[in-house]
């Protein structure tokens, strides 16, 4: 790049013509356009040049440029058609201190100028270091057609609305209101009903783009695992930093809820087991109203959220509202209870799938294909498993279900009160009632845990084989 383009600011300043020919008036064409006091030192000038005089809008003076007639000008045209006259005028009027173009000499020129496409206040420059002029207008052309003639009104009107458009927040929203004003209601105001329906058609965009900027709320359900704060997705970590709101279940544990922003709402949708405290559909209802205020929600459901969540319901909710929503997964109950035991899920040669249950359902205790779960090696966890422990014990004794099958409850998995009991299909009640467990508890159907002690545990029926710190 041999030129470098900027923006001279000559207000009020000093600009100065040397030769009043046809050449020096395409230049005073552009010149006026600007706000620059113009001189032209012309012996001989055009009768355009005179009228332009007479109008007011440039001082002439009626003879060749001199010594000192440049002094304080920014710039200064040679523009004689005359090589000779145009080096002697820019001569001096480099030796005053101006910058100076000799017009069609590249060469000897300080600047140049660039084919202009005029929007007051946008302004666009386009120069081709004076390689292709033809390539220069063609792009002015194009941008001519391109910049709707009202660009400049829009420019001028908008510049005074900039404060009133922080109330959008930076970044894309602004960016958006702004796009939206110049190329679509803008122009349309304009065309419409004139200069004068801009303003108003401003502001009614800005309260367009405020309210739909509301609307962008977003829900995301998040898996908060069994209760170990380290169990935790670095995603589920990264919602909770972002949280507006958090919509908690009562299962979600207090040191994972202390994770989210200190600024978060909190709401606790704590529902127990039979019998919900908080309706379902009113926790759909919250987490639609939240997102629709604009904010980020994060509805945090222990374990994962598509095991025994009711997910697809508050899915179904945000759906209907139109509300964008995303899922991140979490460590399931069954992942922490069965690694806790030393235990995995599915075994070659043992079972090639496994089963997860819940205990009850809206109904009451739930039914299953007992059949195919009482079949030798069958692995099941089973959620909300307590109360129904009983009537999933004698449904599978029921059905041929071998009575020293293991069964193994993991109270409070992944946390550092967990206690495992360790017990047979056959004892399983009344030891669950002996244990007397008051946390969530997950039931693995024909799983012992891995060690020598889960011998001792089928026999004893005072369940509690141990209180277990955390992965220790
Ligand atoms: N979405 C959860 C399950 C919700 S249903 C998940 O993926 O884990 C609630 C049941 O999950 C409880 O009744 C209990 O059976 C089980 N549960 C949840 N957290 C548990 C925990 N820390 N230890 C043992 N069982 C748990």
């Amino acid at each position: 790049m041999q030129h470098f383009p900027i923006f001279l600011a000559v207000a009020g300043r000093r600009i100065v013509v040397a030769g009043g020919g046809e050449t020096a008036l395409a230049k005073l064409r552009l010149l006026l356009k600007t706000e620059a006091h113009v001189t032209v030192f012309a012996a001989d000038p055009l009768p355009e040049v005179v009228r332009l005089a007479q109008a007011g809008r440039l001082t002439l003076i009626p003879r060749a440029l001199d010594h000192g007639d440049a002094l304080c000008a920014v710039i200064a045209y040679a523009a004689h058609d005359d090589a000779a006259e145009d080096a002697r005028a820019a001569a001096l009027a480099r030796a005053d201190g101006a910058l100076v173009n000799i017009v069609d000499n590249l060469a000897d020129s300080a600047f140049i100028t660039p084919a202009i496409v005029d929007r007051d206040p946008v302004i666009v420059a386009i120069g081709t270091e004076g390689a292709a002029p033809v390539l220069a207008r063609a792009i002015k052309t194009d941008l001519e057609e391109r910049l709707p003639a009202t660009l400049g009104v829009l420019a001028r009107i908008g510049k005074g609305f900039r404060a009133l458009a922080e109330r959008l927040p930076h970044g894309r929203a602004r960016r958006d209101f702004w796009s939206d004003f110049y190329f679509l209601a803008g122009p349309a105001a304009i065309e419409t009903a004139g200069a004068d329906a801009v303003q108003p058609a401003l502001a009614r965009l800005l309260d367009h783009h405020l309210a739909q900027e509301a609307r962008q709320g977003q829900v995301l359900f998040v898996g908060a695992g069994p209760g170990d704060p380290d169990l935790l997705t670095l995603k589920a970590r990264k919602a909770l930093d972002l949280a507006d709101v958090v919509i908690f279940d009562r299962l979600v544990s207090p040191q994972i809820l202390e994770l989210a922003r200190r600024e978060a709402v909190m709401i606790d949708a704590g529902k127990e087991g039979f019998g919900a405290t908080v309706a379902q559909a009113d926790i759909n209802a919250m987490i639609v109203a939240q997102a629709q205020d604009g904010h980020l929600v994060v509805r945090l459901k222990s374990g994962d959220p598509t095991v025994f969540g009711r997910l697809d319901e508050e899915i179904g909710a945000c759906d209907a509202a139109g509300l964008d929503w995303r899922i991140i997964p979490g460590i399931t109950a069954a992942s922490a209870a069965v690694a806790q035991i030393g235990q995995s899920l599915t075994r070659r040669d043992r079972n090639a799938a496994v089963r997860f249950l819940t205990g009850h359902d809206m109904r009451g205790f739930a039914e299953h294909d007992w059949k195919a779960l009482a079949r030798p090696g069958e692995v099941a966890a089973i959620y909300m498993g307590k109360r129904a422990a009983r009537f999933i014990q004698g449904r599978l004794l029921m059905h041929g279900a071998d009575p020293a099958t293991p069964v193994t409850v993991v109270e409070n998995a992944g946390r550092p009160d967990s206690r495992v009991l360790a017990t047979t299909l056959a004892l399983l009640e009344p030891a669950l009632t002996k244990a007397a467990m008051t946390g969530p508890a997950l039931t693995l159907f024909g799983l012992a845990p891995r060690a020598a002690r889960d011998v001792l545990a089928a026999q004893d029926v005072t369940p509690i084989l141990e209180r277990q710190e955390a992965l220790s």
